[in-house]
Parts: structure tokens; C-alpha cells; sequence
């Protein structure tokens, strides 16, 4: 197929902002750079109908810490970079709510809490310990007082012991994206699905071609690529594949809110009189590194079992399930990356697990460095 004249003259001509990657770090910097210059031509292109990485695909945690997360980053990362992470999960998310009406997004905040069982008993000892000096370091980061706290008593099976984030909320992911994209159309933002970004070429205009053979000519390049990054540039960028059940809809949830357990590689919240678990990465990191969103049925299985036994006590059904793919670097790393790559080319990547606040600084960021060139 060729492209045709009005295709290539109109719909993709004289672009100021080409934005590659439809997530929530593409539409939020198309967002504010629009925002910024009303009269700009800025285009969000993906190589799917939509942002099909991680922006529609997680399990909705407005959150920025957990005691036991805290914990294991700083065995694996600086102290400075551990907070610096929190701090701009927690700015993020403040933007967010601050932007965008609460229904809209199906904001609640019910707050998270993070369970003990006898498997990670010594974690739970830790925690407390750690709790005070943490609440400190968070006051001082967020301006927040006691972040966390403890409670022995959970109705849920098995739990020895709780630390609770009051601070957190839950958002429904679908309303979210469906909010932000809805806004960046009534700006104005041209946004196009399958144009799939193979390379570049730079003369007096960046020339991005795509898989079909399409040459989009722009201004400025920026890349919202996340886990896919390292197919397009050498970056320290690895893909981190999660899995997602949904359990059928029950009458009295044993649970309502954020819940966590083993580091945050289990989580789980309410949603529609349902339980959404995810998580269990851990059990088989190699499979999971992965660009494909298929089912790990190792790990869909285990999630499962904990469906049954840590969360109701009893069997349920489960009649969703899907695979979503986000970016870390090298020894777990959650900082993201926020840079020029060479001039008028840009890079706005590395979200893990908790992307969904920090999606919101990094798209201001990213801008922020483009408008200090
Ligand atoms: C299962 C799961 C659960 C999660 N749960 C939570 C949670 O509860 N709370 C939380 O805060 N975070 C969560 N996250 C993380 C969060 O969803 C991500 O960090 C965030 O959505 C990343 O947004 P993004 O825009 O950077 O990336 P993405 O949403 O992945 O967007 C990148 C886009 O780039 C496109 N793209 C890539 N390469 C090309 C190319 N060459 N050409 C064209 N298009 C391209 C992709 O198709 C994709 O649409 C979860 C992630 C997963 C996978």
C-alpha cells in the first residue's frame, strides 16, 4: 500500500512534536506541550490502536511507597534515589488528582496496606522497626505525617500483622486513560494507531519510518517508548512483564482498598465487587522478561492459588485475565530516564511498577527539558 498524498500533505505534514508511544507519559507530554504552545502541530503516534503497553493494562495503584518496597530498593539502589523516586511518585500523583476530577478518573482514596503472614514474618519485624525513621525521612520528603502505621489485627487469612499508607488511593485505570486521551483530542493533539517507529534519519528534518514504509517528517522527536525503548535505542531498559487475574464478582469482598504482600509483588484492590490480584513476578523473572503480552501459566496458576487461600479462604472463580509490559534497568532500577538523546530527539522512559503517578512528573519533565534547549 502507499500512503496517499492527503495522507502524507495533511493528516502527517509540518509536525513541531512527533510523540512515539500512545501510553500515559506520550499523552501527558502531548498534553503539556500543547498546553505550552497552543499554536504547535503535536502528534502521538503508537504502533497500536492505543497506549497497549502498561498504561491499560495495570491494576490501577495510585500509589508512591510501601514499607517493604522501601525496604528492598534500598538494598538494590542509594537512599537518595530510593526518596527521590517516592518524592516524584507522590508529586505525580498530586498533578494528577489536581488536573483531572476525581470521578472522572474513579479516584477513591481507601488508602493500601501491606500484609505479614508467617512466610515473612522477619520483613514485618523489619518494617516496624524501620517505621518511625521512614515516617521521618517521608514528613520531611512529602510534608506528610505518619505515613504508615501498624495494626496486629486483619480479618483476611494467615495475616500476623498490617502496615497501613492512609495517603494512597485506587484509580480505575480504563477511566483514567480514557480521561487524558479525551483531553488531548479537545486540544487539539492528533493521536494515530498502527504506525509501528523502525528508525530515523536526520537531515534538516527528523524523518521517522515506520514498519509499513510510512516517512513522517518532524521537528522534534520524543520518545514515551517505555519497556520498548531498547528495540529503537541503546538504553539501559529491560522489559518487566506482569501478569493480571480478576476474580467473578462476589457479594461481601473480604477486602476493600489497596493491599500488598512479599514486597509488593503481590497486590490486589477492589474493583466492580470484584478482586483484582497481579503480581508473582518474582517466581519466574526470566519468563516475565518479555515484550510479548502473553499468560505465564506458571505464574497465572500461583496467583490463583493465592486468590483462593490468602484472599477469600475459599475457591472463586476468575474471568479476566491479561499481561502487561513495563521498563526497569539493570539491578531493578525504577528511576526513570528523562533525556535529550541528540539534539531535537528526546527520551522520556523507564517506568516500573508504580509508573502511573510518576507518569505525570515525567511528562512535565521531559517538556520542561525541552523548553530549557
Ligand atoms: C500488569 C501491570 C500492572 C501495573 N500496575 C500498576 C499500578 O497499579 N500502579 C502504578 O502506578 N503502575 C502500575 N503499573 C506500571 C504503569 O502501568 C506503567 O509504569 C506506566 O503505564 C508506563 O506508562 P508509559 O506511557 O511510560 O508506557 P506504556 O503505557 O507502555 O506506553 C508505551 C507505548 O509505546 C508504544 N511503542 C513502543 N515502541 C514503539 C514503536 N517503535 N513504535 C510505535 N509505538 C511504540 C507501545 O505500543 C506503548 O503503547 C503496572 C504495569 C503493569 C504491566
Amino acid at each position: 500500500m502507499n500512503y496517499s498524498y492527503w495522507e502524507t500533505e495533511h493528516l502527517l505534514a509540518e509536525i513541531d512534536y512527533l510523540i512515539v508511544g500512545m501510553g500515559l507519559v506520550g499523552l501527558q507530554t502531548a498534553i503539556n506541550l500543547k498546553e505550552k504552545e497552543p499554536n504547535a502541530h503535536v502528534v502521538v503516534i503508537d504502533r497500536h490502536s492505543w497506549g497497549l503497553g502498561a498504561s491499560t493494562r495495570n491494576a490501577g495503584f495510585g500509589c508512591f511507597a510501601s514499607i517493604g518496597e522501601i525496604l528492598d530498593d534500598l538494598q538494590n539502589d542509594t537512599a537518595e534515589n530510593v526518596y527521590a523516586t517516592i518524592r516524584k511518585r507522590y508529586r505525580g500523583l498530586q498533578k494528577l488528582l489536581g488536573k483531572f476530577n476525581d470521578n472522572a478518573i474513579g479516584y477513591i482514596e481507601k488508602g493500601s496496606c501491606e500484609i505479614f503472614t508467617k512466610l515473612n514474618r522477619d520483613e514485618l519485624s523489619m518494617g516496624i522497626d524501620s517505621l518511625q525513621g521512614i515516617n521521618t525521612i517521608l514528613d520531611k520528603e512529602l510534608g506528610l505525617e505518619r505515613v504508615f502505621t501498624y495494626k496486629s489485627t486483619n480479618p483476611l487469612p494467615n495475616v500476623t500483622g498490617t502496615i497501613h499508607n492512609a495517603y494512597e488511593g485506587q484509580l480505575n485505570t480504563g477511566k483514567l486513560y480514557d480521561t487524558i486521551y479525551s483531553f488531548a483530542q479537545e486540544l487539539g493533539i492528533k493521536l494515530y494507531g498502527g504506525l509501528d517507529v523502525k528508525y530515523w534519519n536526520k537531515g534538516n528534518k527528523i524523518e521517522v519510518q515506520t514498519t509499513d514504509n510510512l516517512i513522517i517528517k518532524c521537528s522534534n522527536l520524543i520518545l514515551c517508548t517505555n519497556a520498548f525503548t531498547s528495540q529503537l535505542l541503546e538504553e539501559d531498559i529491560t522489559p518487566c512483564r506482569g501478569q493480571v487475574v480478576v476474580s467473578e464478582r462476589v457479594d461481601n469482598l473480604p477486602c476493600e482498598g489497596m493491599y500488598m504482600f512479599d514486597k509488593g509483588y503481590y497486590y490486589w484492590r477492589d474493583i466492580d465487587d470484584r478482586i483484582l490480584l497481579g503480581g508473582a513476578r518474582n517466581i519466574d523473572v526470566e519468563g516475565e522478561t518479555s515484550y510479548t503480552m502473553d499468560t505465564n501459566e506458571t505464574i497465572v496458576t500461583e496467583l490463583k492459588r493465592f486468590m483462593n487461600e490468602q484472599i477469600f479462604g475459599r475457591e472463586v472463580v476468575i474471568e479476566h485475565q491479561w499481561s502487561g509490559v513495563m521498563g526497569i534497568g539493570k539491578g531493578q532500577s525504577k528511576t526513570p530516564i528523562v533525556k535529550k538523546v541528540e539534539p531535537n530527539i528526546y527520551l522520556a522512559a523507564r517506568l516500573g511498577g508504580m509508573g502511573v503517578a510518576l507518569s505525570a512528573n515525567v511528562a512535565e519533565e521531559i517538556v520542561q527539558l525541552i523548553a530549557s534547549e
